[in-house]
């Protein structure tokens, strides 16, 4: 089973159209796919276009921003009815924040005298929603750094300019929205958060607990031990798991779509259970 549940469009922070990449999802031979923006599901409906017109089997997802403990995580949704109104409402209100931290963002940048950030980084997200990557491209373009690693660690993140804190829902709130919609939570990327095993290992077990269904075991290029371990913890939990590429199209792009190591225990993966 070629299966990538993981990537982005422009219509989050993607280079390319939903149909793209779906095309480069066929073209790369894969089974099951799912387009998972951050925080809206407005893509789906040309992606499902898509993939209809080269045979290739959509799941309807999503990667919505949440807190648990205060710390912003990745919660990625599968299998949701995009027409729900809980979920849509859900996503209306974390665009919303979206909003307000890109204006905040380019106030405090303004402030250490880099003018004009909001409608420069408008015209490099083609009017779609607004994420840190798209001031990260400006900032880039506009000779202020010279790639994406520097510029979070310069501009985006912590105490720096563009370091704005987001006050996300609580993550039981988010699996409840995806749930509502008839979907499955799992907790994206449980290795790219500045977090201690021991407390990865915390999260899973409220994530469990908040009736979450499981975790993404492999996500981009994961090493073999993060992916023992992701099975371990989802066997232990008793939680399902999936897998994606997290292909946004950058120049940096980790691996290719479709291009993932298998799940150890197939029994467990998503696909089995839907
Ligand atoms: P946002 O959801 O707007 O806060 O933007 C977060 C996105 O920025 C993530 O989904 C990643 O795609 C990207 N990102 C976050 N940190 C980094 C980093 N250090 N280097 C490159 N991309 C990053
Ligand atoms: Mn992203
Ligand atoms: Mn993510
Ligand atoms: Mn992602």
């Amino acid at each position: 089973m070629k299966a990538d549940l993981h990537n982005h469009s422009y219509y989050s922070d993607g280079l390319l159209s939903p149909s793209e990449v779906v095309s480069l999802a066929s073209r790369a031979g894969c089974d099951l796919f799912s387009l998972t923006d951050h925080d809206t599901t407005d893509g789906i409906a040309e992606a499902k276009l898509e993939a209809e017109k080269v045979g290739l089997n959509l799941i309807n997802g999503v990667e919505i921003s949440a807190f648990w403990k205060n710390m912003a995580i990745h919660i990625v949704g599968l299998g949701v009815d995009i027409n729900n109104d809980i979920l849509q409402a859900g996503l209306e209100h974390n665009k919303e924040l979206r909003k307000m931290r890109a204006e905040k963002i380019a106030l405090s940048l303004w402030r250490s005298g880099i003018k004009d950030a909001l409608e420069k980084t408008q015209m490099i997200s083609g009017g779609h929603m607004l994420t840190r990557t798209h001031f990260a491209q400006m900032l880039i373009q506009e000779g202020y750094c010279k790639d994406m690693k520097s510029v979070f660690r310069r501009y985006l993140t912590g105490k720096k300019p563009g370091g704005v804190r987001v006050e996300w829902k609580d993550f039981d709130e988010v699996i409840n929205w995806i749930q509502s919609a008839g979907g499955k939570a799992f907790i994206a990327h449980p290795f790219r958060y500045r977090m201690t095993h021991t407390k990865i290992k915390k999260l899973i077990r409220d994530f469990k607990k908040a009736s979450g269904d499981g975790i993404e075991v492999v996500n981009a290029n994961s090493s073999s031990e993060e992916i023992a371990l992701g099975n371990q913890w989802a066997e232990d939990h008793d939680l399902l798991a999936s897998c994606g590429s997290d292909f946004h199209g950058w120049p940096n792009q980790r691996v290719q779509i479709g291009n993932l190591i298998e799940l150890p225990n197939p029994k467990r993966a998503v696909w089995s259970h839907m």
